[in-house]
């Protein structure tokens, strides 16, 4: 079944549900819409950006309070204190965002549950919130005249607004703007390597996930037509974040899996555990706990995944169609110089990585940097890049000091690379991996991706990584998952990413590392073509046999200080070379 069939199939049944179910259903029906709301912004938060919130129960309290403050007490149109809710949760969002992102590892969840706790109380204290009774009579919502007073009214509304939602997640993931929101998880670093700021696209996705909780949260005062703190608890914020990871955190539908199936259940067993159990309470919490457990045992990835499987038919995707080529760089003449590091130094405590070093590259050149294993070429590599900020010396670039600049910036001057440990999405495919090195040469955000206004740029960007792929042999391979290719192809993934950012510089990083002897040959093959093609590469690399007939000069490195430069012949009869370096090999 495709997509779109299941998708008209979902729609066609949710129209038909509010005049077909009876009044229990079409509310269970409700609850799920509005959990499926914050659901979808949490997977894209929690599943696809990394970002672990348990407080998500707070920007649906924020807008649902201030619906329910303002139309009762001011009598002010629901839909102006639809915009002013938003507001205030996206203000309470941005603060909480730039002084909880940065927070690394369990302190970031750890503090959603503090905020959590935090306005639970102030919702719970505060007079003109109603304390713990709430805020009754809030007026129904109307839509052109008709009043949405009752749930199978409001059904609409609120699966129309969901759906969009959800639909608009699911584009947003397959865009420029979603490559680099899939690679904040675990590649943080790459993605800052091709130029995207993920600090500040974190906090857009967490501003994204905040508004799409308010909007259910302004949905459910105008449903209810009461809210009370009770609903914007810690609980709810665990169970939404249930929702997202049952359903599987990274995947779109995952949400009204998740949200549909807790829901029900917790409507189940509110019913039926009193009976087991002989008195009331809220045991339904236990239950959800110990299947929740079970359940990642079976499945870590949640069950959209696995029923996915199911129903839908491996895809089988074309080469994208040809599409008019982005635009590309003026690139420097032959001989130009390019890179030069001037005294560059870099400390570990007193280890010193990088001693004083000088060298420079020229256009068209491949320049070996090499050294035994620990001679600092990495960290080299990582001070050229602006991964690492350097303790001394100058870097730059066609004249320009760089040694100041964050590692986007320094790829948006042309300056790309790979990685010496690849540093793919493994999980996504190797078109989408590739693109991500385009990234810098498109220009759509998220609002055009969730609205498809960005298709024609998408197909330029997506058919510049299908030609890259092609350029490195790998045409072959467009839609396999990143992680299924073997090593050696993984490592030409990296480069064709590298070249889709129409690069100046090329730079890598131990490329031949874990390669066996005919992959090698493959690889020297491709770099030499590349630099016929005019094309200027720093090779960092340790083997000695691979670099020699291969580089045009090189510069050795060991214990952090340069040791010798020159050609390749020049360095093969350098005693000091054969000492240090030769000699330890043989
Ligand atoms: P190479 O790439 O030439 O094998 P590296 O640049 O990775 O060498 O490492 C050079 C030296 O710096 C090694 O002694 C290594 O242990 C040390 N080093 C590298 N990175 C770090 C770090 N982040 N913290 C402390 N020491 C490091
Ligand atoms: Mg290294």
């Amino acid at each position: 079944m495709r997509e779109r069939t299941a998708l008209a199939l979902f729609v066609a049944l949710l129209a038909a549900a509010p005049l077909a179910l009876p009044e229990f259903y079409v509310t269970l029906l409700n609850y799920i819409g509005l959990a499926t709301l914050v659901s979808v912004g949490l997977v894209l938060l929690t599943g696809v950006a990394g970002v672990m919130s348990f407080g998500q129960q707070v920007f649906a309290g924020l807008a649902a309070y201030s619906t329910a403050v303002l139309t009762t007490r001011y009598g002010i149109s629901p839909w102006i204190t639809l915009a002013a809710g938003l507001a205030l949760t996206a203000a309470v969002a941005l603060f909480l965002g730039a002084i909880t992102l940065r927070l690394s590892g369990h302190f970031l969840p750890l503090s959603t549950i503090a905020w959590g706790i935090a306005v639970y109380f102030l919702f719970g204290n505060m007079e003109l919130l109603g304390k713990h009774t709430g805020i009754a009579d809030i007026p129904p919502i109307s839509l052109f005249g008709w009043r949405l007073d009752t749930g199978r009214e409001i059904c609409v509304l609120i699966w129309v607004l969901t759906l969009a939602a959800l639909v608009a997640a699911r584009n947003l993931l397959d865009s420029r703007a979603g490559r680099a929101i899939r690679a904040l998880r675990f590649r943080s670093v790459m993605a800052e390597s091709f130029g995207v700021n993920t600090a500040a696209l974190k906090n857009l996705v967490f501003l994204y996930a905040a508004l799409l909780a308010g909007l259910s949260g302004w949905l459910y005062a105008h449903f209810l037509r009461f809210v009370s703190p009770g609903a914007f608890n810690v609980n709810a914020g665990i169970d939404y974040l249930f929702m997202a990871v049952v359903g599987g955190a990274g995947q779109v539908w995952g949400a009204v899996i998740g949200a549909s199936l807790l829901t029900v259940l917790r409507e189940w067993l509110k019913d039926i555990l009193p009976k087991l159990v002989g008195f009331s309470g809220n045991y339904e919490i236990v239950v959800f706990g110990v299947l929740m457990i079970m359940l990642l045992h079976r499945t870590r990835d949640g069950l959209a995944p696995a029923l996915a499987r199911l129903a839908i038919a491996a895809k089988v995707r074309a080469s994208p169609s040809p599409a008019p080529s982005l635009e590309k760089r003026r690139q420097p003449q032959p001989g130009e110089t390019l890179l030069e590091a001037r005294a560059a130094r870099k400390q570990f405590g007193g280890l010193v990585a990088v001693r004083d070093l000088s060298f420079e590259t020229q256009s068209g050149e491949i320049l070996g940097l090499i050294g035994p294993n620990g001679a600092g070429k990495s960290t080299m590599f990582n001070l050229i890049t602006g991964v690492l900020g350097s303790d001394g010396g100058e870097i730059r670039f066609r004249g320009e000091r760089i040694d100041r600049f964050p590692p986007s910036e320094i790829a948006r001057r042309g300056i790309c690379r790979t990685f010496q440990h690849v540093n793919l999405i493994s999980a996504m495919s190797v078109i989408e991996n590739v693109a991500i090195g385009a990234h810098l040469r498109g220009r759509r955000g998220t609002l055009d991706a969730m609205l498809r206004s960005d298709r024609a740029e998408e197909a330029q960007l997506l058919y510049e990584a299908a030609l890259q792929l092609e350029r490195v042999g790998l045409a072959e391979h467009l839609h396999e998952t990143a992680g299924s290719l073997p090593l050696a192809q993984q490592r030409l993934v990296e480069i064709a990413r590298a070249l889709s950012a129409d690069p100046i510089l090329l730079l890598l990083d131990e490329p031949a590392a874990g390669l066996r002897y005919g992959e090698k040959k493959v690889l020297a093959e491709l770099l030499r073509r590349l630099r016929a093609e005019g094309m200027s590469i720093l090779l960092v690399e340790h083997d000695m046999e691979f670099v020699m007939g291969l580089v045009d000069r090189l510069v050795v490195m060991d214990f952090g200080e340069k040791l010798a430069q020159g050609l390749p012949r020049e360095i093969q009869a350098d005693p000091a070379v054969v000492e240090a370096y030769l000699g330890g090999i043989e």
